[in-house]
């Protein structure tokens, strides 16, 4: 039997469908074609309306390509958040299975294609088929989330935080290194919180601890962390530790505190500019990274223009932004959602275009420097240059690229030193240096 699957959402969603595969891989054949398909899996987004939209598109257009007698199962956040009802709106999908029943996956996998799994197969983090290149890996130290932001659907798809153990996350990262992985990116809903559920106490410090035990030439990448819980020991412990990439993606909604209250998120404004000035104090090279929603209801024009001054004062190497839109089952439900999209969309581009011209100044600033941990992702036909990233650039849309010339014919993975000669707002370019 041969299996096709389409992951869609976050990186938290891909290291799922990297376990799925594992699992199906012990009967099935892994295909890129859907038409040698006999089961197709899809799986999911379902955090804000752009994405459930894509899901049911994308569950529609393999219906449509698929072998009629395959059979199409469905799961991620959307079969999680829609459990009850989604069966009965899309009699078109064989089966869908809930996140909280991937630890059956076997048997409904036996249910629905007859297939010959055993029953006490369970999808685990060791045995992924990694869709990622082999020099970089995701790694999804927790689920869920404590937090309850008053705009997020995130904790009624995933519920609370249920971490792994530090002894599990080693053992996987330790392996991901002998294969050769060289980034490790640490993911979850709230990095910052994690063990708090397993260990009663925040052990993200004592995590690196061990990682940075294992021995190996890689480093690890940490994102989404919480901003009141970025505490000096976790800063401390980055600036000393020379296999944690300085790179800080501290998602703050917003700037003020009025806002952030009825966003039902803890810290305030004078709070987060002295802990961006004490990382940029202790690491000077330190990427900043943030993610912002405009037209959160209350937002009134004084704090928007307060967001604006706060992002300049601050100045984030990378923000991505959001406009604000409600989600049912939210605490939001309950606020007036007055903000009209008209006036969402203008703030959303005065803010992208008040952060273009920050993150062209602080690119520009790097022009002439030398890099020299860049490794290469691929190769731009069209400039005829290669595509690299080092620790300034997460494996994401948000981040840019660095385009480099080299006289040279590089490999995939490739570490190199790059002279920096050209910038704009996302990216830079360079050469080689032998
Ligand atoms: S921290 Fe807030 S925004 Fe992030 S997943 Fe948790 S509830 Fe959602």
């Amino acid at each position: 039997m041969n299996c096709y699957m389409v992951s869609l959402g976050c990186a938290k969603n891909k290291v799922d469908s990297e376990m799925i595969l594992g699992l199906v891989k012990k009967k099935m054949n892994i295909v890129s074609d859907i038409n040698e398909a006999d089961l197709v899996i899809c799986n999911t987004c379902a955090f804000i309306e752009s994405a459930r939209k894509e899901a049911i598109d994308t569950i529609f257009s393999l219906k449509e390509n698929m072998q009629p007698n395959a059979k199409l199962v469905v799961c991620g956040c959307l079969a999680q958040r829609y459990k009850d009802e989604i069966s009965k709106l899309m009699p078109e999908v064989d089966r869908f299975i809930a996140i909280e029943e991937y630890k059956d996956l076997a048997k409904i996998l036996n249910d629905v294609c007859n297939s010959k799994y055993d029953y006490d197969t369970e999808i685990n983090s060791l045995d992924r088929v990694y869709s990622t290149p082999n020099y970089m890996r995701y790694v999804k130290i927790s689920e869920g989330c404590l937090n309850r932001c008053a705009f997020c659907a995130i904790p009624l798809i995933r519920g609370n935080l249920q971490s792994r153990t530090i002894e599990d996350i080693t053992e996987e990262v330790k392996k991901e290194v002998l294969e050769g992985a060289y980034e490790i990116n640490l993911i979850s809903q709230d990095t910052t919180k994690y063990g708090y559920d397993i260990y009663r106490k925040l052990k993200i410090v004592d995590l690196l601890k061990s990682l940075c035990q294992i021995p190996g030439d890689f480093k690890i990448r940490l994102l989404y962390l919480y901003p009141d819980i970025v505490t000096d020991e976790l800063i401390n412990f980055m600036a000393k530790e020379p296999k944690i990439m300085h790179y800080f993606d501290i998602p703050i909604q917003h700037s003020e505190d009025k806002i952030l209250k009825k966003m039902l998120r803890r810290g305030s404004r004078e709070y987060m500019l002295e802990m961006f000035k004490k990382i940029r104090t202790l690491m000077p090279d330190a990427i900043l990274r943030t993610t912002m929603i405009v037209g959160f209801p209350y937002e009134e024009e004084e704090d928007f223009s307060n967001m604006v001054k706060f992002i300049e004062d601050v100045k984030f190497d990378r923000l991505g932004a959001f406009t604000f839109s409600l989600e049912e089952g939210t605490p939001a439900t309950k606020y007036p959602n007055t903000i009209k999209e008209n006036v969402k969309q203008r703030r959303y581009e005065e803010l992208m275009d008040h952060q273009m011209k920050v993150s062209e100044a602080l690119n520009k600033e790097k022009e002439g420097m030398i890099l020299d941990d860049c490794f290469i992702i691929g190769y731009d036909e069209e400039s005829y240059m290669y595509l690299a990233r080092n620790y300034m650039f997460a494996p994401d849309d948000i981040d840019g690229v660095i385009y480099v010339a080299s006289r040279r014919e590089l490999e995939l993975g490739e570490r190199i030193k790059v002279k920096v000669l050209d910038s704009d707002a996302y990216t830079l370019t360079g050469e080689e240096v032998l």
